[in-house]
C-alpha cells in the first residue's frame, strides 16, 4: 500500500511506456515541453473533464460523470478520468462480473465504465489501454468492487472519431501492473535513462531537450554542436 505521499500520476503510464527516459525528464527533473500533439491532447481533455458540457447521452438508464478524481493506494497512482458511466441493470440480467450492487439493497445493479478521450488513432503500442485500465483498476478500489469488476472500457479517438471497446481481461490487467511497479522503481530510483535515439523520437515533445542525437555513436557531442550551429545560421 502506497501513502498519498508517493502516489503518482497515471498519466505517467503514458511517457512511462512510451519511453523510459521521457518519464524520467518529466516526472523525477521536472521538465516540460509542449508541441502540437501535447496541446490538442490537452485540449480534447479539457472539453472531455467539462461538467458543464451536456453528456450527450440520452439513455435514461445511464449517468455519465465527467473529470472523475480517482486514486489507488494499493497502485499508488491517482488520476482524472474523462468520463465514467453508470448504467443501471436490472439485477438478474447483471452479470456479477461486470457490475457491483448498491449498498442499499435496490434491486438494481451498476454497470461501471471508463471512457477516455485521445486525440489521435489506435496506437501500435498498448499505453492508452494500460492508461485506461489504470483508471478502471482506481474505480474498482474507490468502489469497494471485487478485481475484475469492470470489465469493459472505451476509448474515444479523435481523428477517426470512433469508441473503441477494450476488454480489461487479465492480461491487460496484468500488464498494467507491471506498468505500475516498474514506474514507482524509475521515479523513486531518481536516475533518467540515457537518450536512445529512436524514430518515436521526433513525435517527443522533450526532442530538444533530451538531445537524443549527441549521444549517437557516430556523432560527439562537439559534432552535434557544430550541426546545431550551421543549422541555426542557415536558418538566420
Ligand atoms: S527524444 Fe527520444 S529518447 Fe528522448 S525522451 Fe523523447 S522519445 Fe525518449
Amino acid at each position: 500500500m502506497f501513502t498519498a505521499a508517493h502516489h503518482l500520476p497515471i498519466s505517467a503510464l503514458q511517457h512511462l511506456l512510451f519511453c523510459e527516459r521521457q518519464c524520467a525528464l518529466i516526472h523525477i527533473e521536472r521538465l516540460w515541453a509542449e508541441n502540437r500533439l501535447t496541446i490538442e491532447g490537452g485540449l480534447l481533455h479539457r472539453k472531455a473533464h467539462d461538467p458543464r458540457r451536456a453528456s450527450g447521452d440520452r439513455r435514461k438508464d445511464v449517468r455519465s460523470v465527467r473529470g472523475l478524481e480517482l486514486v489507488s493506494n494499493r497502485l499508488g497512482v491517482f488520476g482524472v478520468a474523462d468520463v465514467v458511466e453508470f448504467r443501471t441493470l436490472v439485477a438478474e440480467a447483471a452479470p456479477a462480473a461486470s457490475s457491483f450492487m448498491m449498498n442499499h439493497g435496490d434491486a438494481a445493479a451498476i454497470e461501471v465504465t471508463p471512457i477516455e478521450y485521445k486525440r489521435g488513432k489506435p496506437k501500435k503500442h498498448d499505453a492508452d489501454l494500460v492508461q485506461l485500465c489504470a483508471q478502471a483498476l482506481c474505480l474498482e478500489e474507490m468502489l469497494g468492487m471485487a478485481a475484475g469488476g469492470i470489465a469493459r472500457g472505451a476509448i474515444f479517438y479523435g481523428r477517426t472519431r470512433r469508441h473503441l471497446d477494450v476488454e480489461l481481461d487479465s492480461s491487460l490487467r496484468a500488464k498494467t501492473e507491471a506498468a505500475t511497479r516498474r514506474l514507482h522503481d524509475l521515479i523513486g530510483g531518481g536516475v533518467t535513462p540515457l537518450a536512445k535515439r529512436e524514430k518515436k523520437c521526433d513525435r517527443c515533445s522533450l526532442l530538444h531537450l533530451c538531445l537524443p542525437d549527441a549521444l549517437r555513436p557516430r556523432k560527439t557531442p562537439v559534432m552535434y554542436l557544430r550541426e546545431a550551429v550551421r543549422e541555426s545560421l542557415a536558418m538566420a
